[in-house]
């Protein structure tokens, strides 16, 4: 699956313009991140790729094929998201982790939430999984609320993964945790990560840095620290 946008020009708001002729490629199988200031455009950007709005010029296509031509359905089931904050079901983990999937078996359930690393929250629980997010209520953290979603994700495995800001909410710990899950998930799968700090994005095969509805610079992490 992979992602181009073509000289793509998008606004909410006619006044307003958001992207200004964006191009780039996500080949299939690889990692390109987008990074810019908070209001560049980036999470746009996977509604876009979602069609949640029609761009007013240019294209994106998924595998050659205009999304435009692509049912809303198709999109959803080809596209996976790990996004900023995941809402959760008052239910058990599994059921959390099973949503959307009904027909996963439980040797499924239990190797995404391994991945994912939250194998021991369902681990030591009979039939029922007896444990409740509500029981736990909100003392689930950001970065276990970020587990279940990356469990979601295994379970669809999507050939397209979009990653929101998915480690920003983290401390650093959490963070090399999660990022690890990440790596996992994502190899081999045309992966679209939107971050906020070019830190977070270390591993991407490009990054692009969006600034005032264009494209500021493109290049490796490396590359474009030596920039600096
Ligand atoms: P980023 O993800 O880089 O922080 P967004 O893509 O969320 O930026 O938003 C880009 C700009 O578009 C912001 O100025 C935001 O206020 C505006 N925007 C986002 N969503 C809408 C919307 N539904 N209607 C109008 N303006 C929006
Ligand atoms: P699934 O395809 O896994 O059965 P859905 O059809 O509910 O699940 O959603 C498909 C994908 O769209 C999911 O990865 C979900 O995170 C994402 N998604 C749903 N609503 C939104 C939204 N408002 N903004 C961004 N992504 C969304």
């Amino acid at each position: 699956g992979a992602i181009i946008f073509k000289d793509v020009h998008f606004a909410y708001d006619p006044q307003r313009p958001i992207l200004k002729g964006v191009s780039f490629e996500v080949p299939a199988g690889k990692t390109v991140a987008v990074v810019g200031p908070s209001g560049a455009g980036k999470s746009t950007i996977s509604r876009l790729l979602y069609r949640f709005y029609d761009i007013q010029q240019g294209s994106i296509t998924i595998d050659g094929q205009d999304v435009r031509d692509v049912t809303q359905k198709s999109l959803r089931s080809a596209i996976g998201m790990v996004p900023q904050d995941t809402v959760l079901f008052n239910d058990t983990i599994a059921y959390n982790i099973r949503y959307g999937r009904p027909s996963a078996s439980d040797a499924e359930i239990r190797q995404a939430a391994e991945v994912a690393q939250i194998g021991h929250f369902i681990h030591d629980l009979p039939d029922g999984f007896q444990t409740k997010v509500g029981e736990r209520g909100l003392k689930l953290s950001g970065g276990e609320k970020q587990r279940v979603a990356i469990a979601r994700t295994v379970l669809k495995a999507p050939p397209i993964l979009i990653l929101d800001e998915a480690t920003s909410a983290l401390d650093t710990t959490t963070e090399q945790e999660i990022q690890t899950a990440l790596d996992v998930v994502s190899k081999n799968r045309t992966t679209l990560v939107i971050a906020h700090r070019l830190s977070t994005v270390v591993g991407a095969d490009e990054i692009i840095v969006l600034k005032g509805g264009e494209i500021a610079e493109r290049g490796t992490h490396t590359a474009l620290l030596e920039k600096k």
